[in-house]
């Protein structure tokens, strides 16, 4: 009873010798693992390109001689080989830290997230959030977790930009081609495809359940476009963060309680939940609901669901909560309460929320948080922002003590860095480096990298960075009709020699793209200076509903096509995971401009700084943590005008004071005879030293097993036995 088949969908004509990348291009492991990228290039260098980095579609595209001529090339087969217990060393670990730290504890862990950005190939996540989860669950199989995550396969990826030639974002939409992606199909007994169900008014919708290997873990995907839905419900799955309210409140009933069947449907029994966002929050409503249905009373049932729920929040502003109206919830909840021996205004009562800024909603955040007793903001600063925010849910508790905690949020190193940086830390940071992430002890050692090795590195990446750039541009001249002028603008004028700066995120107005701007005159001095030059690559998409967003696009835009800037300005469309690897790797300098305390932490500079890329940030989120003086810039100070006017006006002379005094100078002057600069490499080393420890998903996934999870499962009943 209750069998699962799984099958992959693929196969591919392999010969035997080297058959497992088969099995490689089925398990996202490969993606923190670059060196498998470089193996899969090697074989074929263009079909790599145009599968994007694919192995499912690259295994398909690549000739069967190709491979019967690399299995009798010797290297190859060692790097093969090698691959291959790599992989196998690593599904099979026993001593990974989870087992080390604790050992008695066997019991699941579910995560839940409307979104994962685990590769470009895998469209389906949006930005920060998503990358965010898809590093998560990539380092919580490094560090031998057990969890397992559930989310939406959707119809349609994140949408794809392009930018006309007066600087108006379209946005396209790009079907999920299912045979393209490394999903694995399940079946049961019958081979009937695995589905679950919820109630909807007056009906049931169904979802197919699908499956991702990340390393040891799974993400369970659910879809609904099945010819049993209605033309409706088909949609639910259709496009990542739906507007519609309807359409909303039922993709959410999907995630919550669809994605708790899904755990059940394929035989997982998890301990803890953690909802990362407030997405997810029906998911309390139908534990309950189901406790209850074992004979638990509502209260005893409310107290096993708090003591087991961590609810994570990255909204620092009351108006980006996700919350319904009342009448929606009426329409769509009616037969629940009833479950859970509530009357209407009880259930309201769960989540209500009646504020200056809302009519009477539904607020899920607010669900989450009362049904969680472990919450968390995601950088020290976003923990106090919520706490203030909050403060209204426990009246009688000072704002200081109000039981929301902060966990800074980290990248996964393995996805994040430079192939060629990882071989220079094999070499000089001791051969356990990557066992050891966290540790700043490993980063002590980052002195003995000789300068000149370590700048050629960086000057590599940047050469790399301006060869994406002039491929993109070209393929767009080709195939997209483009204006030559828009080819210039994507940056095949750059030079790799010169300071380069970036800019890539959500064009959303907070982010402030245009402050660079402020004073244009002086921005324009700045860049076309004949001695030291600057370059500034701009990137990001603006949500297709968010106007003023897309006019802030299109301001940077228009002044990047402006001819007094002389090339030196640039915007790259279609902002995602292979671009934010591109410029995080080959920028020297990393700009950000929020309006603080806005940011809630962002991650885009932890993937630079890593990466030996300076940040240049106002100090909010995660900066106003790693910023020591000496590994970066800030950007203005922690001073609040209450006049955005003003706070625009202190920031912007803030940031052309320190390029024009410090950063251009700093890149520019003092080289050694042998042309390094050397102070700047200094920073550099500063920043790897400081950031890589403390920014890796290694620390963050510890912090939320050590003062979360663990918590939670010792609170659950599971037990160490060890
Ligand atoms: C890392 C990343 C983000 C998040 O970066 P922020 O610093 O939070 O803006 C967004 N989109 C992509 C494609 C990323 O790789």
């Amino acid at each position: 009873m209750n069998k699962i088949v799984r099958e992959a969908p693929n196969s591919f004509d392999l010969p035997y010798r080297v058959k497992r990348l088969a099995e490689i291009a089925h398990n996202l492991w490969w993606v923190g693992n670059p060196e498998t990228a470089r193996l899969f290039k090697d074989i074929n260098q263009l079909a790599w390109s145009q599968s994007n980095h694919n192995p499912v579609v690259f295994l398909r595209l690549v000739e069967k001689q190709t491979f019967e001529d690399l299995i009798k090339d010797r290297y190859f087969l060692e790097r093969y080989d090698r691959i291959m217990r790599e992989f196998d060393a690593y599904m099979n670990r026993a001593d990974t830290w989870f087992h080390e730290t604790y050992p008695g504890l066997k019991e699941e862990i579910a995560y839940f997230s409307f979104e994962y950005g685990l590769h470009e190939s895998l469209m389906v996540y949006a930005g920060g959030l998503g990358v965010l989860s898809g590093d998560h669950l990539k380092e919580a199989s490094d560090l031998g977790l057990p969890l397992v995550a559930v989310g939406f396969l959707y119809t349609y990826g994140y949408f794809s930009q392009r930018i006309s030639e007066d600087g108006w974002q379209e946005a396209r939409n790009v079907e999920l081609n299912f045979n393209d992606l490394p999903l694995i199909a399940l079946y049961d007994e019958n081979h009937e495809p695995i589905k679950i169900a919820i109630e909807l008014p007056g009906r049931n919708v169904f979802a197919r359940l699908y499956e991702l290997n990340i390393g040891r873990n799974k993400l369970i995907l659910m879809h609904t476009n099945l010819p049993e839905n209605t033309p409706q419900d088909r949609q639910l799955t259709d496009r990542l963060y739906i507007s519609d309210p309807e359409l909303r409140i039922s993709q959410e009933m999907l995630l919550g309680i669809g994605g708790l069947r899904a755990l059940q449907r394929l035989g997982h029994k998890p301990a803890i939940y953690h909802m990362n966002e407030g997405h997810s929050a029906f998911l309390t409503l139908e534990r309950i609901r189901q406790l209850i249905g074992e004979g638990q009373t509502l209260e005893e049932a409310k107290k096993i669901v708090q003591k087991t729920s961590i609810f994570t929040t990255h909204t620092p502003v009351p108006a980006g909560n996700d919350e319904f109206p009342a009448w929606l919830v009426d329409k769509y909840f009616a037969n629940f309460w009833g479950d859970l021996g509530l009357d209407r205004d009880q259930f309201m009562d769960l989540a209500k929320v009646k504020t200056d800024w809302s009519d009477e909603v539904f607020s899920m955040p607010v669900l989450a948080l009362r049904l969680s007793n472990y919450r968390n903001g995601v950088s020290k600063l976003h923990g106090e922002v919520s706490r203030e925010m909050w403060q209204y849910l426990w009246p009688e508790t000072p704002a200081a003590e109000v039981p929301i905690s902060y966990i800074t949020n980290g990248v996964h190193t393995g996805t994040w860095l430079a192939r060629r940086l990882g071989l220079l830390y094999n070499r000089y940071l001791g051969p356990d480096w990557k066992d050891n992430l966290d540790n700043p002890e490993t980063w002590a050692k980052i002195d003995s990298i000789p300068d000149d090795d370590l700048w050629r590195v960086r000057l590599h990446l940047k050469r790399k960075l301006i060869i994406y750039m002039v491929s993109r541009a070209r393929y767009q001249w080709e195939h997209n009709n483009v204006h030559p002028v828009q080819t210039v603008a994507s940056g095949v004028l750059l030079d790799p020699t010169l300071l380069t700066i970036g800019f890539a995120r959500r064009f959303a107005t907070y982010k402030r793209a245009n402050l660079l701007f402020r004073d244009y005159d002086r921005l324009l001095r700045i860049v076309t200076n004949a001695q030291k030059p600057v370059q500034i690559i701009f990137a990001g998409k603006a949500h297709p509903a968010d106007e003023p967003g897309k006019l802030l696009i299109q301001e940077v835009y228009r002044k990047v096509k402006d001819a007094r800037n002389g090339g030196r300005l640039v915007f790259l469309d279609d902002y995602d995971m292979d671009m934010a690897r591109h410029l995080v790797q080959g920028v020297d300098i990393w700009l950000n401009t929020p309006r603080r305390p806005r940011e809630a932490s962002g991650t885009s500079g932890m993937k630079a700084a890593m990466n030996g890329t300076l940040n240049f940030s106002v100090l909010d989120g995660w900066w106003a943590e790693g910023f020591n003086g000496r590994n970066g810039w800030a950007i203005g100070d922690d001073t609040h005008y209450d006049d955005l006017d003003q706070q625009d006006d202190a920031d912007a002379n803030s940031l052309y004071d320190t390029l024009e005094n410090e950063i251009v100078p700093l890149y520019y002057t003092k080289r050694s005879a042998d042309g390094l600069p050397g102070d700047w490499i200094e920073r550099i080393k500063e920043c790897i030293r400081t950031t890589s420890p403390q920014f890796s998903m290694t620390r963050m996934v510890k912090e939320y097993m050590n003062d979360l999870y663990a918590p939670a499962l010792l609170a659950s009943g599971a037990e160490e036995k060890p």
